[in-house]
């Protein structure tokens, strides 16, 4: 049983953290204590924000001993609640903010959990490297909250999700011990690889306080660009093109249909139509290649050849830097342009990437059977089978209670998609985790032998379920 944290607990915690080590301030805390959709809002007795690992180890020590619950936060953007408490301990690693080395003839880059994505990206091309991973966030989220989220993002079809990137992890265990696992290490073959448990945990077995990540070459020639296409099944069939005619280099493929196209130019600034005409579908294609001019040709090749056959109807192949930032900017306000229209059901799941078409239009046909009126906005990493399914309220009515209508019938709602998604062979959560928001929901789906094996190590990691006690199983 985990006990509220008493006011002697309090005083002992903030010792260990240092005078500048904590906040009880409601000001301070405040931006801590919501999610940036707004859709959770939580409290704490208590923010910690320790300056080291061995700092993290005295407070975790703590508070094991002393059965009290512990809520780790990077950057606050993660999307299924698990960062914000619900009356645990805030444990902020926001002032680990080292870069402890860049190492390029090991292609290795060791930072502090608190290091923000983009810093690691920046120290990396500033060694002549290249971190991959990205995702709109990035100017926020932090290393660990990417490596306990296991993050996805956009360049997940040639280099991985975050698992494939990390090389060794330091972190605290449940008990206050540190695992000193910060090898970089390609090969080491010596039992169960303990750091691979520890990513996408979501910060139940331990709190990543470093990460030693993989760097990779700078490719010197990117090319981007928008196409217009008629149906999912064209996007499908086009990227094993894309992937052929690059030889392996295509880094993005994101599917947007024309609703998330419409609420961008209508919703967000300094948006315009990136085709002349309007078509059902787009797809936002990057090649990157070593080769001064090759990705450049390889996408004309891929293009002129698609337009050939029919296979897409037209397309935008930008010219300069800005285009190609203005095409990505799309891409990226996709959630931030549903906003102004109410209420969404949001998915974030995927199926084999070959099944992406049959998933769109079963689920349209189900959530539109199911309640008249709702608008579909899809869009994501469909060269990752990872669709971004957003069903948004209706329009016909009172605006308000329509909102409120819709926010009722979530639930089932998410039920038909998410059948689907597991009929398909699917996952109900592709790149966001289960945080608080789909741990029940979860269970439906989840063979019970599994989960009863994540229960054992959850068990063995921390047998008081101290660390995010209501995230996961
Ligand atoms: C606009 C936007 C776009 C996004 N796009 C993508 C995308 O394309 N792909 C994708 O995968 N995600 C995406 N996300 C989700 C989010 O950015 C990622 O989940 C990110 O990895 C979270 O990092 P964070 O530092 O903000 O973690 P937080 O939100 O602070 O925490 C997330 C989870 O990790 C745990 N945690 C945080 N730090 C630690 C630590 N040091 N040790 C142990 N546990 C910890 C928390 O307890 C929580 O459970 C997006 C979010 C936003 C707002």
């Amino acid at each position: 049983m985990l006990d509220d944290a008493l006011p002697d607990d309090i005083a002992a915690l903030k010792t260990l953290a240092g005078p500048d080590g904590w906040s009880d301030d409601p000001l301070r805390l405040a931006p801590k204590l919501e999610e940036w959709r707004g859709r959770w809002k939580g409290h704490t007795p208590l923010l910690l924000v320790p300056r080291s690992t061995d700092e993290v180890a005295a407070i975790v020590r703590h508070c094991a001993a002393h059965r009290i619950a512990l809520t780790p936060q990077g950057g606050n953007t993660g999307l299924v609640g698990g960062q914000i408490p619900d009356g645990e301990v805030l444990l902020s690693l926001e002032r680990m903010r080292t870069i402890r080395e860049v190492a390029p003839l090991d292609d290795v880059i060791v930072v502090e959990a608190g290091v923000t994505l983009l810093a690691v990206q920046e120290a990396a091309a500033a060694a002549g490297r290249f971190f991959p991973l990205s995702l709109a966030a990035e100017g926020s989220a932090t290393i660990g909250g990417v490596v306990s989220t296991n993050a996805g993002g956009t360049a997940v079809l040639r280099y991985g999700v975050m698992r494939d990137l990390v090389l060794g992890l330091e972190a605290v265990l449940p008990d206050g011990s540190i695992f000193h696992g910060l090898k970089r290490l390609r090969k080491d073959n010596t039992g169960y690889d303990l750091k691979q448990l520890l990513i996408g945990a979501e910060g139940t077995l331990g709190v990543v306080t470093a990460a030693a990540l993989k760097l990779f070459p700078v490719m010197r020639d990117r090319a981007v660009a928008m196409v217009g296409l008629q149906a999912p099944e064209d996007s499908i069939r086009l990227l094993a093109e894309a992937k052929t005619q690059s030889g392996g280099g295509v880094e993005a493929f994101e599917l947007i249909s024309r609703a998330g196209i419409d609420f961008a130019l209508k919703n967000m600034a300094d948006h315009r139509d990136p085709l002349s005409d309007i078509h059902p579908w787009y797809v936002l294609i990057e090649i990157a290649s070593s080769e001064p001019g090759g990705a450049g040709a390889a996408l004309e090749r891929l293009l002129t050849s698609a337009l050939e056959t029919d296979l897409i109807q037209d397309a935008a192949l930008a010219q300069t830097e800005a285009q190609a930032k203005a095409l990505w900017k799309l891409r990226e306000d996709q959630s931030a342009a549903q906003k102004p229209e109410g209420v969404t059901w949001k998915h974030d799941v995927s199926v084999p990437v070959s099944r992406v078409p049959t998933f769109l239009s079963r689920a349209t046909a189900a959530v539109e059977a199911f309640s008249p009126g709702v608008r579909v906005v899809a869009f994501g990493h469909v060269g990752d089978g990872n669709i971004h399914y957003d069903v948004l309220q209706s329009l016909n009515g009172d605006r308000g209670a329509l909102g409120a209508a819709h926010a009722a019938l979530r639930d089932q709602g998410s039920q038909i998609v998410h059948d689907i998604v597991g009929e398909l062979g699917g996952s109900i959560s592709a790149e966001h985790g289960l945080g608080v928001m789909k741990t029940a929901e979860a269970l439906r789906y989840k063979q019970p032998e599994a989960v009863a094996l994540m229960r054992a190590v959850r068990l063995a990691f921390d047998p008081h379920r101290i660390l995010n006690p209501r995230v996961l199983f």
